[in-house]
């Protein structure tokens, strides 16, 4: 697959042949015609420069911008994933690993601002896809469910703090709660879709009942073809026959499903903020270093 996220960085992409056929032609012809050869190649650069920005600049990191949503796929009871589209068909969006976008609704004359984590991937040009679990007293989440296709929300981004690097652990420990999986998967994506990547990646993720489990075949067909990528399910409320862990996401779990706390290794942390202080004083009775719910890229351990 072609990465047009390359190909958007480079503005005279297709022209560096063209403009040096046009100076040998001119200089073959008539060296006096060179001042008009040079006047048309700067115009048709900054035609090229033009039209490049333009296709790359959808959503900025200040401004917001209003985008129409195209698609939903509901994926259970109360989340459904959202397809917005970027204003050019050939744009992606690229966003850094594990960074999301903020998203403003007028709730009672306020704006609220909340954040989602895009999961569709690098090679999709056009639009991109963010999963919402819908809370019915939620301010902006329980907005999400009554859009209807055509209709805008404003985006700006991205905004993260993690600094993802290829190869930068030996092995990642990853811990999820309900819809903090989105930014999990990407760095679960961007592991798995770069060859050279050779990080181990092993995932818990943590939720209330079976049916609150978000991609869980997504995960578990990502878990079958990818050796370096392990994944457990632990929930609050099992069913009977439930062969997962059951409970919150313990010492124990994370001594036996995730890595050991090393200097090569990291561990990251998405879920609701409870969720969040349990773990940061789970990981560092293990051993692992200590850290915030507001990370800095380079912790060992990273709350998102
Ligand atoms: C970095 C980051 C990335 C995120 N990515 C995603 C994403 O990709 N998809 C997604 O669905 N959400 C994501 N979230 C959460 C999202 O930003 C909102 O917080 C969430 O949608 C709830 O907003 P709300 O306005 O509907 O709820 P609020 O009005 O803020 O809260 C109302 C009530 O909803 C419940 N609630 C809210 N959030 C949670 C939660 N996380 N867990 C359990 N109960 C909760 C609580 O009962 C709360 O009292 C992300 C958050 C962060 C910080």
């Amino acid at each position: 697959m072609e990465d047009k996220r390359d190909l958007l960085k480079q503005p005279l992409h297709g022209i560096y042949i063209p403009i040096a056929l046009m100076i040998v032609g001119t200089l073959m012809l008539d060296v006096s015609y060179m001042p008009y050869t040079i006047a048309f190649i700067v115009i048709m650069c900054s035609i090229n420069f033009y039209s490049a920005w333009s296709r790359r600049c959808s959503i900025d990191p200040v401004k917001w911008t209003e985008l129409e949503m195209i698609d939903r796929t509901v994926i259970s009871k109360n989340s459904a994933i959202y397809r917005f589209q970027l204003k050019h068909q050939d744009e992606v969006l690229d966003i850094p690993t594990g960074h999301h976008l903020a998203c403003v609704f007028m709730v009672d004359g306020k704006d609220e601002v909340r954040y989602y984590s895009p999961i569709s991937n690098k090679y999709d040009a056009g639009f991109f896809d963010i999963l919402v679990k819908s809370y019915p007293n939620g301010k902006v989440s329980s907005r999400f469910p009554n859009l209807r296709e055509g209709q805008t929300v404003k985006f700006r981004g991205p905004v993260g703090r993690l600094e993802y690097k290829t190869n930068m652990a030996k092995e990642i420990g990853l811990i999820a709660g309900g819809s903090g999986i989105t930014p999990i998967l990407q760095v679960i994506t961007e592991v798995i879709t770069t060859p050279a990547d050779t990080t181990k990646i092993s995932l818990i993720y943590a939720n209330n009942t079976l049916n609150d489990i978000l991609l869980r075949d997504e995960i578990d067909e990502l878990s079958k073809n990818y050796p370096n990528f392990k994944v457990h399910y632990t929930l609050t409320e099992p069913p009977a026959n439930w062969e997962g862990s059951t409970g919150f996401v313990s010492k124990e779990m994370i001594t036996k499903y995730l890595p050991k706390p090393s200097e090569e290794n990291r561990l990251f942390i998405c879920g609701p903020p409870e969720m969040k202080k349990s773990l940061i004083e789970i990981s560092q009775e293990l051993g692992w270093d200590k850290t915030s719910m507001k990370s800095d890229p380079n912790d060992q351990v990273f709350c998102f």
